[in-house]
Order: C-alpha cells, then sequence, then structure tokens
C-alpha cells in the first residue's frame, strides 16, 4: 500500500523512547488509527507542531510492511488547527479529557467514525469557547450515545402514550419514558422534569449544528445532567478513569456536593 493522506484529530500522545511518539488518531474515513511519529518530540523537528493532542492535522502516512502491522508511520504532518484553549478551567480540561477517552473506549478502529469525529470535535469547540462543561459533557453524553445505535424512545410515555408532564421517568437501560402515573405504578422513581426532558428530547433529535440551541434551567439541569451520564455509563462497557478525576472535581466543588435529607 502507498502513502496517503488523512485529516485526523490527535486523541493521545504516548511518548516513546528519546524523541518519538505513538498517536492514537481519529480520522472520519478509518475511525480510530495508531501511528508512530519518530522524533516528533523535538522541538525542531517538522512533525512537531502537529502531532500534539487535541490537534487537528492533516497526516501523510505510510502503512505498515505487513497487513496485520496496524501501526502507521507518520511521514508528514500540517497543523490545521487546535482545541487547546481549554486551559482556563481544569472542568473544561476534565470534560475534554473524558470525551477522548469516552470516545476511545468505542469500537472505532478502522471503520468509519465520520460523525462520532464531528460529534466530537463540535463538542470541543464548545468548551473551547467557555460552555458551560456539564453542558457540553451532557450533549455529549446523549449525542454520542445515540450515534452508537442507542437512541433512546423519546415521543411519549410507553404504557399510555402521555406527551406533556411535570414529571417523567426515562428508564436507563431500555431508554423508554414513562409517565409519572405509569412510573408509579411500576415503583419508579421520575428523574426528569419538564425542562430536562425538552433538553434530552432536543439533543437527541436535533439537527448536528443546532446541538447546542436549547436553554434549560440551573434546576432542569441538574437532572439533565445526571440522566445524561447514567444513559450513556449504562451503554458503555468500559471503566473511564477520567471521570473519576472529574468527580473528584465536584467532591471539592460545595455546590455540586449531593444534597443529604
Ligand atoms: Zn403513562
Amino acid at each position: 500500500m502507498d502513502d496517503f493522506v488523512i485529516m485526523g484529530l490527535v486523541m493521545q500522545e504516548i511518548e516513546y523512547g528519546e524523541s518519538d511518539r505513538i498517536l492514537k488518531i481519529l480520522t472520519a474515513e478509518k475511525g480510530l488509527i495508531t501511528a508512530f511519529a519518530k522524533h516528533s518530540m523535538r522541538l525542531t523537528n517538522h512533525l512537531f507542531a502537529a502531532c500534539g493532542q487535541l490537534c487537528y492535522s492533516e497526516f501523510v502516512l505510510r502503512p505498515g510492511r505487513n497487513t496485520e502491522d496496524k501501526m502507521y508511520t507518520v511521514v508528514e504532518a500540517g497543523y490545521e488547527t487546535d482545541f487547546r484553549d481549554i486551559s482556563y478551567s481544569l472542568e473544561a480540561q476534565g470534560v475534554a479529557m473524558y470525551m477522548l477517552e469516552f470516545t476511545m473506549a468505542l469500537s472505532l478502529v478502522e471503520q468509519p467514525a465520520e460523525k462520532e469525529l464531528k460529534l466530537l470535535m463540535n463538542c470541543l469547540y464548545k468548551l473551547c469557547k467557555k460552555t458551560d462543561p456539564k453542558i457540553v459533557k451532557a450533549v455529549f453524553e446523549l449525542r454520542m450515545t445515540c450515534e452508537c445505535g442507542f437512541m433512546p424512545q423519546l415521543l411519549a410515555c410507553r404504557e399510555c402514550g402521555a406527551y406533556d408532564g411535570e414529571r417523567f421517568c426515562l428508564d436507563i437501560e431500555d431508554g423508554c419514558l414513562l409517565c409519572a402515573d405509569c412510573a408509579a405504578r411500576e415503583n419508579r422513581t421520575c428523574n426528569l422534569d419538564r425542562g430536562a426532558l425538552f433538553a434530552v428530547r432536543y439533543i437527541c433529535l436535533s439537527e448536528d449544528k443546532k446541538l447546542f440551541g436549547f436553554r434549560v434551567s440551573d434546576e432542569s439541569a441538574q437532572l439533565l445532567f445526571a440522566v445524561a451520564e447514567q444513559y450513556a455509563l449504562a451503554h458503555m462497557d468500559k471503566q473511564l478513569n477520567s471521570l473519576q478525576f472529574l468527580r473528584s472535581l465536584s467532591a471539592w466543588d460545595p455546590d455540586q456536593q449531593p444534597k443529604k435529607d
């Protein structure tokens, strides 16, 4: 196979030896790929600027010599843009690392990942523009879980067809909706109010470019955040270390302490 050109987002850089890096790169055409960037840690190296984590770059890659060799070699790399403006807040950095780890945990190796890449970059962009990291995280979790084929059934109550109401229960495992009456009959606790359900519907069903075009009250937002995380993790079969970091951040944030009754 010959060298080829591909655009990709550097998800992870692993230092190797004195000055080399092994990169995990997310591309639209080939999903998650691994590439070896020789001497790219050297400041004067032509690969240096384009191979850092959160860089979106144009790569010239050379396939391995045999077909089992899944490691490419970076021949050339041109910096296009990056998503490093997240350094203004620990929480934004934590959410960015969580989204990268979440995406890498999906089965995207060597298969098209156009939607996943687009969503991840859109969310990273919003973080750079200082959209509330908790909103970005919730949008990412719900939308990515939908992209993976787990779109919740959000139209109406599964049992009675009620569309509207003050309280609803989204079944985290099945992704179906129950109104307050039907939830009570099944001894289920409601986890969404009207505003949170509106936001969940909006995030799961809107066009890509309008993904962040919703408003949610502070109270409903708390419900949205909890449901988005629970729903995403229920459909993710791996432990995510970055989530522990995010939780340690909220542990010292008094506003985020769970209320004791
Ligand atoms: Zn019902």
